[in-house]
């Protein structure tokens, strides 16, 4: 396989000086820099299977403290949602961030949908062309907490999509970069821009100006090459291996030049920036999204998976290589925001018999446009959502017309053969927070960890098992976002120089990864106030 990441490890700048006060460590002996690696769609069940095979940076994590299962616990397993749990200690319901895009019919503007990570009160701006910002999520991050007693350390989020950035720097990042169209850009309005920044996005330019040749295929990725069809106007997925036209900004997104990009720009930024090199310990939050670019375009399980994940252990490896060749003493975590399903085509081909492409009779506007007709109300009845998960009704019904929306699609939805549970909104709110494992759980519970009074919908729709819940498959094949365990487990992984190899099988949350970070550099939290608890991995002094 080539190296996308070569050229731009090789462009390194030097680091400039900046006035920084004193540094303090908050523990003896904790690591200076602490990296966390969100790995967007990586299942652990993708991850076990790969494992085997993993000889670079994936290899050298999967040797330190891994829990095979740990869960993003909730139930609408979206990125924005994923991503505020993993360094906040906390689940959705607290966070605040209970979808990608919720429905807001009291927002100050005509546009009602709402993204997870914009400011809405901005004059101008719409749910997809909008003012990047962390004002929706109500808790800190640990880069927050950090800064307030630890003014000399850093707090820098690297990531391939906004919302990932935003939900693990939080709301006192240094530096925050992310992509806007196919450059690198800020919500930082103070903050000067690296050269770092300035070159990766020159290089990406320069990349872009270029066509790409197809990727070799080691033998493990040509024996999953197979050709699968698609419904619903979908192209055939299965044998990919990245070839791409000059320009083409959608391809480059969804390959492996992605993720290596995304690391370039983040060990040149540990270098400019001067990361770990003082005793007060920074964070850097990295958000890695070309494995869900190519999960969405190609599904989990064939060539493009593979070579995917290959050429990200290797980049992985050759990042972590950079590090240890500075001599910085850093620590890593490696986890995702959510885990994903593959194409029904693949599966049932590999035995999965109930894999199928959602019905289409299930999307809010066949669903609202059937109500209406059998209720005698005035359409659309579904104002937001579907077809699963989060379902709102449309403001405009209300009292009796309302009451008989809601009935009359409780039961359509209940009698529907793909539809697994329906809960209403008073269900959900009365359910208590859920506690102890997260595999054992019960689905209201995964609901309600991801409830919020104020954001969530009036019912919650989960389909059964093995549901690919895409009915127009022109754009994307497969996705995620269901409670199930194929969206729900992903690993957590804790690593540092000199740790002995720890493979552990309890269930854990990614909510627990800020509380294990927090014991790991001395930081104190007061007690009870995040969902997360201190996970017994070496060398971390959780408190009692
Ligand atoms: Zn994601």
């Amino acid at each position: 396989m080539r190296r996308f990441a070569a050229l731009l490890l090789a462009a390194m700048v030097p680091a400039t000086a900046c006035a920084q006060p004193a540094a303090q460590p908050l523990r003896a002996g904790a690591p200076k820099l602490i990296v966390v690696l969100s790995i967007d769609q990586l299942s652990a069940d993708l991850f076990d299977e790969y494992r085997p095979h993993f000889r670079g940076g994936f290899a050298r994590l999967a040797g330190g403290t891994m829990f095979r299962n740990g869960f993003q616990s909730h139930a609408t397993t979206e990125t924005c949602l994923g991503h505020s749990t993993i360094l906040t200690g906390d689940r959705p319901a607290r966070t605040g961030i209970v979808g990608n895009v919720w429905f807001d019919p009291k927002a100050p503007r005509s546009d009602k949908a709402i993204y997870c990570a914009e400011d809405e009160a901005v004059p101008g701006s719409n749910s997809s062309k909008y003012t990047v910002s962390p004002t929706h999520l109500r808790v800190p991050t640990l880069g927050d907490r950090l800064k307030q007693i630890s003014p000399a350390s850093l707090n820098v989020a690297v990531a391939g999509k906004d919302r990932s950035a935003v939900m693990m720097g939080g709301r006192s990042p240094d530096q925050r970069w992310y992509p806007s169209g196919s450059s690198f850009a800020t919500d930082l309005a103070s903050a000067p821009v690296p050269q770092s920044v300035a070159r990766t996005n020159a290089e990406i330019a320069r990349v872009l100006a270029m066509p790409r040749p197809a990727l070799e295929s080691p033998p493990l990725c040509a024996g999953k090459a197979q050709l699968f069809p698609i419904e619903g106007g979908g192209k055939p997925v299965g044998n990919g291996r990245f070839g791409r036209a000059t320009g083409d900004a959608a391809a480059f997104r969804a390959s492996p030049e992605f993720d290596a990009t995304t690391l370039a720009l983040s060990a040149a930024l540990i270098q400019e920036l001067k990361l770990g090199s003082d005793a007060a310990p920074d964070v850097l939050s990295i958000g890695l999204a070309g494995t869900d670019y190519v999960g969405h375009s190609f599904g989990t399980g064939g060539q493009e998976m593979c070579l995917q994940l290959l050429s990200l252990d290797r980049d992985l490896g050759d990042f972590l290589g950079r590090l240890d060749q500075w001599g910085i003493d850093y620590a890593v975590v490696l986890t995702a925001d959510h885990g994903g399903l593959d194409i029904p085509e693949r599966l049932r081909a590999k035995g999965v018999a109930d894999a199928a492409w959602i019905d289409r009779e299930l999307t809010a506007e066949r669903m609202g446009q059937r109500i209406a007709a059998s209720s005698n109300l005035k359409g659309p009845v579904i104002a937001f959502g579907g077809p699963s998960g989060d379902i709102y009704i449309d403001p405009a019904l209300a009292g009796a017309d309302r009451a008989r929306a809601t009935s009359a699609l409780v039961a359509a939805y209940r009698a529907h053969p793909q539809v697994e549970a329906v809960f209403t909104r008073d269900e959900i709110g009365r359910a208590p927070q859920p506690s102890g494992p997260a595999d054992r759980w019960s689905l209201i519970q995964r609901v309600r960890a991801s409830f919020d009074t104020d954001r969530s919908g009036d019912l919650y729709v989960v389909l059964k098992p093995h549901i690919q819940p895409i009915a127009d498959t022109s754009r994307y094949v497969s996705t995620h976002g269901s409670p199930w365990d194929y969206d729900r487990r992903v690993p957590v992984v804790f690593w540092r120089k000199g740790m002995a190899p720890v493979t552990r099988q309890e269930a854990v949350e990614t909510a627990d990864i800020m509380p294990t970070l927090a014991g790991m550099i001395g930081l104190a939290l007061p007690p009870g106030s995040v969902d997360g608890k201190c996970l017994p991995v070496p060398g971390v002094p959780c408190p009692r």
